[in-house]
């Protein structure tokens, strides 16, 4: 899977990207991820990006064509009949979630378009936006922190970028409850020993403790969340225990 991130701080997103579990998938040929100086393909003799906003108003805008050479750019790289996805990151989308990295997940190529300044002129978004995507409900001061989250997200549902041990199935959300609290070495912390029943080597009563811990903390954090897994989860019925003849009420 590719990603091609067009931005004004391509550094940014390289350096968050580069490292640790995303850096090395992309060393070993599982995702692609190309960040892309919006700023190399201004037309301006002065490389600019940005104007005012027609109609007055704060702040600066980013121009459309640099932005449009860029893109075209990005799509002459890759096969024609490639299955595209194009983001832009914006506080005015819907809210990221593990759902959205999913369906993201499926498509060949996620090209994501970072904002800054006040935004981007609204007729780039009509001609080559898919969705505009939002990471939550705040303002950023640009779209290159939200498009790593993004990429983070929807990398690590690429085969080959976790290893078996790293599987994404069990963890917070994507399992329909929040992670079971984990421990490890040294035993005992600050007077804290770790839970008997970890120690137990009884891998049912483990696996029992760590449902009861899962379903006990997404009610506390997340009762929205613990609505759906419950209502997917119906408690099982006790069977009624039947009367002998004979036996007392
Ligand atoms: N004027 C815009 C508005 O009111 O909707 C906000 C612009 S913001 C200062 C600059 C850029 O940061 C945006 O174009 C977007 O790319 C990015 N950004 C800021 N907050 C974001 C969020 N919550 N989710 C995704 N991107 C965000």
């Amino acid at each position: 899977m590719r990603f091609d991130i067009m931005t004004l701080f391509p550094d940014l997103v390289t350096g968050i990207l580069g490292e640790s579990i995303i850096g090395r998938a992309q060393k070993s040929g599982a995702i692609e991820v190309h960040a892309h100086n919006i700023r190399d393909y201004s037309e301006d003799k002065h490389r600019r990006v940005d104007d005012t906003p027609y109609g007055g108003g704060m702040g600066m805008l980013m121009a459309a064509p640099p932005i449009d050479n860029c893109f075209r750019a990005i799509c002459a790289m890759q096969p024609e009949d490639v299955r595209r996805r194009v983001i832009y990151m914006s506080p005015r989308g819907s809210i990221f979630n593990h759902q959205k990295a999913c369906e993201l997940a499926a498509y060949d190529n996620v090209v994501i378009l970072c904002g800054h300044y006040e935004g981007v002129d609204a007729r780039i978004i009509e001609e080559i936006v898919d969705e505009e995507i939002s990471i939550g409900d705040f303002v950023l001061t640009g779209g290159e922190l939200p498009a790593c989250i993004v990429t983070d997200a929807v990398a690590r549902l690429v085969d080959g970028v976790l290893s078996d041990t790293e599987c994404f199935e069990k963890e917070s959300i994507a399992s329909g409850l929040l992670e079971y609290p984990q421990y490890t070495r040294p035993y005992e912390f600050h007077g804290k020993k770790v839970p008997d029943v970890l120690i137990s080597g009884h891998h049912e009563n483990i696996e029992k403790w760590r449902l009861e811990q899962s379903v006990e903390l997404t009610k506390k954090n997340r009762p929205d969340l613990y609505a759906v897994w419950e209502a997917a989860h119906p408690p099982v019925e006790k069977k009624k225990k039947t009367r002998r003849k004979g036996e007392e009420t």
